[in-house]
């Protein structure tokens, strides 16, 4: 039987989710055993792939980078599972919202750093968007799994559930988005 491909992505988060994913331990196993990592920053693939069967994105779409890369991943997956807190609802990432961006920069270049103050990188770091945004705010999200991190039981009770084709589980609580 062929293997289902699956991706992992993360935009604006902290990596935190993807410590909690790999807090399954011996789970990650026996899902191995059954799906195909095609995409993700633990094998360091440098471009989404097409055909994706399951994708699962941590953080929040605070830049057009990233929101670049969620259109990519909605364009090229069947299934999109916000994972954490930032996807679903903006959460730590969004607390730039309360001040906008231009303090944000103001504060991390003019005020905070310690080398070269007031000197801002313009091409290593992506334009940020005005506004911080959790994912179904921009495309259409399968499945959500909140959590600061989710604890990697959940995560593998939903991942499990996906990989075995439970699609009630998506389609008749959570798709959202536009
Ligand atoms: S939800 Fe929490 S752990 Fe996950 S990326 Fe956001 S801040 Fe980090």
């Amino acid at each position: 039987m062929a293997k289902l491909r699956f991706a992992t992505v993360w935009l604006d988060g902290c990596s935190g989710c993807h410590m909690s994913f790999l807090d399954m331990d011996e789970r990650l196993i026996d899902l191995a055993s059954k799906v195909e990592v095609v995409c993700s920053p633990y094998v360091d693939a440098k471009e989404f792939p097409q055909n994706v069967d399951l994708t699962i994105v941590e953080g929040a779409v605070s830049s057009e980078e990233d929101l670049e890369k969620l259109r990519k991943v909605r364009k090229n997956s069947k299934i999109v599972l916000a994972l954490g807190d930032c996807g679903v609802t903006g959460n730590v990432s969004a607390m730039r919202n309360l001040v906008g961006v231009e303090a944000a920069l103001k504060c991390a270049y003019d005020e905070l750093s310690d080398d070269n103050k007031g000197a801002r990188p313009n091409r290593e770091v992506p334009k940020q968007l005005e506004r911080v945004s959790a994912l179904h705010e921009w495309e259409t999200i399968d499945c959500f799994l909140p959590g600061c991190p989710p604890p990697a039981d959940a995560i593998y009770h939903i991942l499990s559930s996906l990989i075995e084709g439970k699609e009630y589980d998506i389609f008749n609580y959570t798709r959202f988005g536009k």
